[in-house]
């Protein structure tokens, strides 16, 4: 019966047996599938082992202990809450950082100019008010770490997952 077929049909076989339960298939492949399955044996019984495994699994699923299931599934959602949380908090340091880097860097040529013309109304040396723009560079930085250290160490106190570096207190 087979042996006018070689390896690749049979390899397609099992392609399009998996394809049908993932994606489905065009229905040009499934009655090309269903062609083979109908002349190899072998394929046939792959195709069939596959439908008894997905049923066992099926049916395995279902007879698990109701209570167990539902406690497992509990402690997964509360992970994915704590991690969601713990990343939204992330996210939200980052774009906090990232804001005030942006406004810095963009408000740094009017500042220069502010600072320039503050020097000449003034008469001040240049290096004064060269150090004056430094130092409005950085204040807006500093504060910001500050703001950090300080949620970060309340939010630490908030949830223990998030604290467990901080036990000592
Ligand atoms: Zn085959």
């Amino acid at each position: 019966m087979k042996p006018h077929m070689n390896e690749d049909v049979h390899e397609r076989a099992r392609r399009l047996i998996d394809m049908e339960r993932v994606e489905g298939l065009t229905p040009a492949d499934r009655s090309w599938l269903a062609d083979h399955l109908a002349a190899c044996e072998m394929c046939a019984g792959s195709a069939a082992q596959t439908e008894a495994a997905l049923r066992a699994l099926r049916t395995a699923s279902v007879s698990l202990p109701r209570g167990l299931a539902a406690s497992a599934q509990l402690i997964v959602r509360r992970r994915a809450e704590e991690l969601r949380a713990q990343h939204a908090r992330n996210v939200a340091l980052v774009i906090g950082c990232t804001l005030s880097w942006v406004i810095g860097v963009a408000s740094a040529p009017l500042v220069w100019k502010v600072c320039a013309w503050l020097g000449a109304t003034l008469d001040l040396p240049r290096v004064v008010w060269v150090l004056g723009f430094v130092t409005w560079w950085f204040v807006p930085l500093s504060v910001m770490g500050l703001v950090v250290l300080w949620l970060r160490r309340r939010w630490e106190s908030e949830s223990p997952a998030f604290g467990s570096r901080w036990e000592g207190r």
